[in-house]
């Protein structure tokens, strides 16, 4: 199977916009791929600048499909979403994300936060609780060793019932990032409404540094928004040194992206903790 990276397969892409007949098989098929184990884990590192140090990873989600390709979550994610498939998908994610890190822990390797991405799409705020406690509950990992990454987007579209879920999360203890900052366009009142442990100015803003001094003065304000709120501010997309710098010099020196590293099967993820402690 071919790692699939940013070439996504527009096969996939083509189908959810062409015909109606093909995206109920594609339904059909992810949800087989649920019940038959076809998803996987992938995991990206955050790392601490300069230093370079391993901060924590995110998982990525995978899907095997039988034909042997490996298909990005920008192709079925969406769909998931519509159809609900993605509360399963979701719960999955979260269940072997803790499962993971619970075993990285138990074999001696450090112990860093692993973060799992969570659709507002289709939710029941008591429902992800109870889900996110039963993960914690049945993997030993301890709370604080999870992170959940909401999307600015969904979170303002969600309203009352976001602001339920952020405070049932945070009440177990489990960390809470903003995902994708800066694409909300809207009111900020969120930021002071509730704590949160992180931003991450998504790769948009991060993009066009050091040239673009528009993105720049945008990464500058989230940065000493996030700062003077105590968050942590992740750059994300990070492709190149020059990125890396201007980040560093804006005041963000928490990042992730290929240059620090791309996402990575559970078994190189390992290794990469290996060397955080050599
Ligand atoms: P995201 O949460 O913003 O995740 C970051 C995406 O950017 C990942 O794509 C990652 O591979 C990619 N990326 C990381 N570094 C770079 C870089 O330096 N340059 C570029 N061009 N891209 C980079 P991926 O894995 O395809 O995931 C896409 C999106 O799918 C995620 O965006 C997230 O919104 C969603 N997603 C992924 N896994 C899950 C999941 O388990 N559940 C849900 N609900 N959504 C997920
Ligand atoms: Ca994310
Ligand atoms: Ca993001
Ligand atoms: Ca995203």
């Amino acid at each position: 199977a071919k790692q699939s990276g940013r070439g996504r397969y527009s096969y996939f892409t083509a189908v959810m916009s062409e015909r109606a007949d093909q995206r109920l098989r594609l339904e059909s098929e992810l949800r087989t791929a649920i019940a038959e184990g076809q998803l996987f884990l992938v995991y990206q590192p955050k790392m601490l600048l300069p230093e370079r140090q391993l901060s924590g990873m995110e998982a990525l989600v995978r899907w095997r499909h039988p034909d042997g390709h490996v298909v990005t979550p920008l192709d079925f994610i969406p769909v998931a979403e519509e159809t609900g498939l993605v509360v399963a998908i979701d719960d999955w994610v979260l269940r072997e994300a803790c499962r993971q890190n619970r075993a990285w822990i138990d074999a001696g390797l450090p112990a860093l936060p692993v973060a799992v991405n969570l659709s507002l799409a289709r939710f029941d705020p008591a429902r992800i609780v109870s889900g996110l406690a039963q993960a914690l509950g049945s993997s030993g990992m301890p709370a604080e060793l999870l992170e959940v990454e909401l999307t600015e987007s969904q979170m303002l579209t969600q309203g009352d019932r976001a602001d339920q879920l952020i405070r049932g999360i945070r009440a177990l203890g489990v960390r809470v990032s903003v995902d994708d900052f800066g694409t909300g366009y809207s009111s900020l009142g969120y930021l002071t409404r509730h704590r949160f442990d992180a931003i991450k100015i998504d790769r948009s803003f991060v993009h066009g540094l050091p040239g673009d001094a528009g993105q720049k003065a945008v990464v500058e304000a989230i940065v000493a928004m996030g700062r003077a709120l105590e968050y942590r501010v992740i750059g994300e997309g990070v492709e190149t040194e020059a990125q890396a710098q201007a980040l560093l010099m804006l005041g963000c020196n928490e990042m992730q992206g290929y240059l620090l590293g791309r996402p990575l099967p559970a078994s190189a993820m390992e290794q990469l903790l290996r060397d955080a402690v050599a």
